[in-house]
Parts: C-alpha cells; structure tokens; sequence
C-alpha cells in the first residue's frame, strides 16, 4: 500500500491546510520522505472550533442507543480496513506489520466497548428529606473536546479519547501525530463514513504548540485530554488549569520489572522480552528497571539477554521482522545518549548498545547492568530497546528501589507466592500492577497512572467520567 498525502477534516470534509502549507512524512525504516501531511494555521483552527461546537449540538442530541449503534459500525468499518491501515502506519511509525494490524483490531474493539458503556452512563434519585421533592443527580456530556496524541501508538492514543468523546455525546477536535498522520486519519475516515454527522470529529495538524495554546483556552473547547512526556503533559495541565478546564493526562512511565527468587524465570525472561521489545520499547508502560532477586539473578540475565539477541531487527514490512526501527531521529540520539552515560558510569552493556547500519533508525536490543542509581536512563524514561537489570536482596529493597521514581503508570511481578502478589498489589505505586504475565492495556479495564505519570483513566468503563459532568437538579411540587 502506498503511502499518501494526508488532509485536515474540519466540519465533515476532508481538505488542505487553508495556506497549503504541509509537512514532510519521513519513514523510519528508510529515511525517505513518503508524504506530506496538511499544516493547520489559526484559520482552520478557528472553523475546528466552530464546527465542534455545531457538532456538539447536533451530536448529543442523539440517543445514546443510537450514537452507540453509530459507533459500532465505525468499529466494524476499522476491521475491514485493518489491511490497509496497518501497512501505511508501519510506513510512517516503523513498527512491525503484525503489531500494526493488532493495534487498528484492537482499536476497533475500544470502540465497541465504549460505544455500549455509554448507553450505561446512569445518574442517580436521592431520597428526599421532604415528601413531594425528587432529587436527581445527572450526568452530562462536558463538550467539545481537545486531544492531543503521540506518535508511538497512532491510532489506539486516538481512539480512546475519540471513543470516549463519542460514547457520552461530545465532540472532538484532534490534534494528531505530524510524524505518523495517515492511520489516524483512517480511524477518522471510519467514524464519518459510519455517518456520524460533521463537525463532531475535527482532526488537525500543525506546530503542537501552537495549536495546544490556541484551543485550550478558547472559550469551546471545555476538555482536554493530552498523551505524552510528563514535562508537556505539566505544562498542557497547568494551561487547562489557568482556564478552568478538565484535564486528562497519560504521561510517561518508568516501569520497575521485579523477578522474585520463587518465580518462573523462563517465563520472565520470555514474557518481559516480549514486552520490552514490543514497539521497540517506545510504549508507556513498556518494562525498563528489571530488579532481579540475587539467587535467580544470573539465570535471568542470561536468559533475557538470549531473549534480546534472538529479536530479528528490522523494517516493519519485512516479514519475519520483530522490531523495526525507532520512530524518529530523536529517539536514536537519546538511546545514544542513555547507554554512553550508563557505560561512562561504570554499567555493563552486556549486549547491544549500537546503531544498526547507517540508514534507518534501527537501534539494537540493548541490555545493560550495573547502572548507578544516578545514571539518566534510571531517572528518564528510555522510550526505547533498553533494559536496565540490578539485582536485590529482600522484599523492602525491591519496592523501594520501585517506588523511588517521580514515575506511577505500570508495574510488574513474577513470583509464585501468593502473599508476595498481595503485597506487591498493596505496596506499589503506580496505576497499573501487573503480575504473572497477565495483560493490561485492554478496552475493558482502567489504563491510568499516579504521581507524575497522569490522572484520569484512558481505559475501562472509568474511561467515561473524564468527559462527563455532574448536574444535580431538585424539584419540588409548585
Ligand atoms: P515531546 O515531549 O516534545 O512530545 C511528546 C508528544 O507531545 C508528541 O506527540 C508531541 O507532538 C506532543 N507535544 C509536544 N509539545 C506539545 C505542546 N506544547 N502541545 C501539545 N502537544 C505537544 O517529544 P517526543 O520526542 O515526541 O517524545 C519524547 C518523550 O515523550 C518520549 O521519550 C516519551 O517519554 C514521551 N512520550 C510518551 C508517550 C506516551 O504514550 N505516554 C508517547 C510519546 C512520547
């Protein structure tokens, strides 16, 4: 499938940027520029607004029964064209086909899920003191809404602030990846060809700050909801909070991986592997401080450094492929950086720790140990192949070295102990715990953080209440 320019959609139509202006499309895997994404400038942004607000109106008149019918079909639109999408968004992002198609079925299931949770958004009648007065707590659509989505996971960053939007009768203006333009847009196409009137769904591209400064204060827009680093997820936050507006927020993450002396190592070689190396580690919630118990630890190093060396790198196309390259410039340079400062410290690369060739942004499954506490990739989130393994001696260490982080969005565990797991669930700080392999991230169950990784949930039923207000209305007999 070939790659293609991609248009704004403003008000139910797809077109250019008013000035024409465009930005370049560059593909990871080659370096090549593949295409051109329209550049919004304040002129289009003011008809987003203007069509969002329209849109709001006419959208959260219609029946939840009937939106969520509306959506469902949206969803099963996204699954036919999985084969479409997935190629052009391994074009743009690098990930591997595979993992493309997932993310655009799995996208189609949030939106099932969410469509059907907003037919249950229920409010309350609370008994009166007074005979003859009711007393009703209802909840409504907050308005239109502004999003703006991250690169790493093109279409699912979308399609749960979308389905969200959608399922409790706002509306949305998108503000989307420059760098990875067409499977959103495709995830867009699918919810107007469904027929879900103009205006409700607006996508956008631009300069993001320009575009972040312009819609949060505006008086339209009445949320935002923001996924990024946790210093622009600050700064967007502090902005809706100047202006009084409801804010969502799923930041970066810094992922302790604990391997206890009682667990399956095998399995948590295999299993942290597997998530480690999913989109080349630049995930959220992808595993990067492994603290390894000391009587299992060698076993452990020297099967998940098996693990990592047996990941066949490269373009995403390719069959065969398990990593592609890294999305962008940035993130090569910043692996760069992270493993000559470990090193320089006095850490171990024990395998890994290099470009792959000269053209593409292909960067090698990277193991190191030894890293001082004070070594950035300890600190700052790698977004990248990089795992950083140190060993422990009790329980108390382990938790500590877990929670030390400004950092709360996912955890995981391998024991066999059932009152180890209890402890863990009790003692960690963070969003999400994850023990044994089990999964997280499905369209059913929260996806949130704590502490500098964010608030509100991205997942889950508890998906809904970001976009949602509550109205409390008492009536007695005249
Ligand atoms: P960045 O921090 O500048 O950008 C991160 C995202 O925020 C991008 O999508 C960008 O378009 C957007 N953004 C940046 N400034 C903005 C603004 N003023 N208003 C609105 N949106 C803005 O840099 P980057 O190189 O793209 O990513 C760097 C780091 O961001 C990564 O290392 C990772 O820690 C984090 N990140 C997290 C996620 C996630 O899923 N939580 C996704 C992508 C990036």
């Amino acid at each position: 499938m070939r790659y293609q320019d991609v248009l704004l959609h403003i008000d139910g139509t797809w077109r250019p940027a008013g000035s024409r202006r465009e930005i370049p499309i560059v593909n990871p895997a080659t370096e090549e520029v593949i295409g051109t994404v329209a550049h919004a400038d304040r002129a289009d942004l003011d008809e987003a607004l203007a069509a969002a607000e329209k849109g709001f109106r006419a959208w959260r008149a219609i029946a939840p029964f009937d939106r969520a019918k509306l959506m469902r079909k949206a969803a099963d639109l996204l699954r036919e064209r999985a084969d479409t999408i997935a190629p052009l968004m391994v074009q743009e992002q690098g990930k591997p086909l595979s993992e493309a198609r997932g993310e655009v079925m799995t996208a189609a299931d949030v939106i099932d899920w969410l469509a059907d949770e907003g037919r249950r958004v229920y409010g309350r009648v609370i008994p009166a003191r007074t005979p003859g007065v009711h007393q009703l707590s209802l909840r409504e659509p907050v308005g239109p809404v502004a999003a703006f989505t991250p690169w790493n996971n093109p279409v699912n960053q979308v399609v749960r602030k979308v389905a969200a939007a959608l399922a409790t009768g706002c509306s949305i203006i998108v503000k989307g990846p420059e760098e990875t333009p067409a499977s959103p847009a495709h995830l867009v196409a699918a919810f107007v060809d469904a027929g879900v009137p103009a205006g409700v769904i607006n996508l956008v591209y631009g300069i993001p700050a320009e575009i972040s400064e312009y819609l949060i204060p505006h008086p339209v827009i009445k949320k935002i909801s923001f996924t990024g680093s946790t210093i622009v997820g600050k700064h967007l936050a502090a902005l809706a909070g100047q202006h009084m507006k409801r804010a969502t927020m799923e930041l970066g993450g810094h992922a302790p991986a604990i391997v206890f002396d009682d667990a399956d190592v095998a399995k948590a070689a295999a299993t942290l592997s597997a998530l480690k190396h999913r989109n080349a580690g630049q995930v959220c919630v992808s595993p990067t401080r492994f603290l390894v118990h000391e009587q299992v630890y060698d076993e452990f190093v020297e099967r998940f450094v098996a693990e990592a060396k047996a990941v066949k790198v490269g373009d995403g196309l390719d069959e065969g492929s398990r990593m592609g390259p890294l999305a962008n410039a940035r993130r090569l340079a910043a692996m760069e950086t992270m493993v000559s400062d470990a090193v320089g410290m006095g850490a171990t690369c024990v395998t890994g720790g290099r470009r792959i060739g000269g053209r593409g942004y292909f960067y090698e499954p990277t193991v190191i140990t030894g890293v001082p506490r004070t070594a950035r990739a300890m600190n700052e989130e790698p977004f990248g192949p990089l795992a950083l393994i140190s060993s422990f001696s009790t329980f108390e260490e382990a938790v500590a070295e877990a929670n030390r982080l400004p950092f709360g969005l996912a955890a995981y565990a391998f024991t066999n102990s059932v009152t180890t797991s209890t402890a863990l669930g009790e003692a960690i700080e963070s969003g999400m715990v994850a023990i044994n392999g089990a999964p997280l991230a499905l369209p059913e169950v929260p996806f949130s953080g704590v502490k500098d990784s964010g608030n509100g949930s991205e997942g889950g039923t508890e998906a809904l209440e970001g976009y949602l207000t509550i109205k409390y209305v008492t009536q007695a007999g005249a």
